[in-house]
């Protein structure tokens, strides 16, 4: 591997993090993944050259992803993590008693195990005595779920390779069946400056089989310059709503009530690509 790890942005956009040290490197069945030392971001997990968490910024997607539908369903008991085989989704669903049960559906055995050698929240995460993990695509599990879910939380890397089936009108349609009524589903779903037509297309799909569908944003500099979007759609409570008794008595870094409520505000050129959908 280079002395730089290169982020591609879009064809003609690149960013760069020096990397001190490579810790690891692989060709699992389904991807290349390595685990670098960024000198700026701490310990990398890169699937396919692609970061997809690193020490110093993973706490603003996984707080994002999980504690917003968490903190706007009125009481998730059953939750299903798609992907998230870093464990940084499950790390935070730990700060939810309420939740009794936690299946999470990983399609690449190694990326958990390369995780919970090198990533050090990992190991904790996955020792999570609620949890039960499946080694399979999230796709195909959705058809025959084991149960049904309050929440379906869907930590997936971009739209491309294994991937790219859970960003399908089919995987949305499979996981709203999965859902218990008054259900929620989240997907990251992109970079607003360089994958505006990938946010657009999840709303769009989204919007077919739930009442209620609306972006949020938050920034993660190793994901793209500028903010990163999260979609949810919900077949009931308005997603915008946080109960902040309980948004209160998580101990985060940045998720808070207030967040919760300010990231759906869109700026003007984002809501109107989105109404354009
Ligand atoms: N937060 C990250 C991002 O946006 O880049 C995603 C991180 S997480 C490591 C993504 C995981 O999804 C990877 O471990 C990958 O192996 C897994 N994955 C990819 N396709 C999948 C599929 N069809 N079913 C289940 N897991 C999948």
């Amino acid at each position: 591997m280079q002395a730089w790890l290169v982020e591609r942005e879009d064809a003609a956009t690149r960013v760069q993090f020096r990397v001190r040290r490579v810790l690891h490197r692989e060709r699992s069945p389904y991807q290349t993944i390595s685990v670098v030392e960024l000198e700026s971001m701490g310990r990398a997990l890169v699937l396919d050259d692609a970061i997809q968490v690193t020490e110093r910024d993973a706490f603003v997607y996984h707080e994002m992803l999980v504690h917003v539908p968490a903190c706007a369903h009125p009481r998730p008991r059953r939750v299903l993590v798609v992907g998230g085989g870093d464990g940084g989704t499950l790390l935070e669903l730990a700060r939810h008693p309420e939740v009794e049960r936690i299946d999470l559906v990983e399609i690449d055995r190694r990326v958990v195990e390369v995780s919970r050698r090198f990533l050090p929240w990992a190991e904790a995460a996955f020792s999570d005595p609620r949890l039960t993990l499946h080694y399979a695509d999230g796709a195909r599990f959705l058809e025959r779920p084991p149960s049904r879910f309050d929440l379906i939380l869907v930590d997936a890397p971009d739209p491309v390779g294994p991937g790219e089936a859970l960003f399908g009108d089919a995987f949305y349609e499979a996981a709203l069946r999965a859902l218990q009524p008054g259900g929620m589903l989240v997907t990251q779903s992109g970079s607003i400056w360089f994958q505006s037509p990938l946010l657009a297309a999840i709303n769009r799909r989204l919007a077919r089989w739930f009442g209620r569908v609306h972006t949020y944003l938050a920034s993660v500099p190793t994901y793209s310059i500028g903010p990163w979007s999260f979609t949810v759609g919900s077949s009931g409570p308005d997603p915008r709503a946080v109960d902040a008794a309980r948004a209160r008595r998580l101990a985060t870094r940045y998720y808070t009530a207030e967040v919760h409520r300010a990231a759906f505000v869109l700026p003007r050129f984002v809501q109107q690509q989105l109404d354009e959908a």
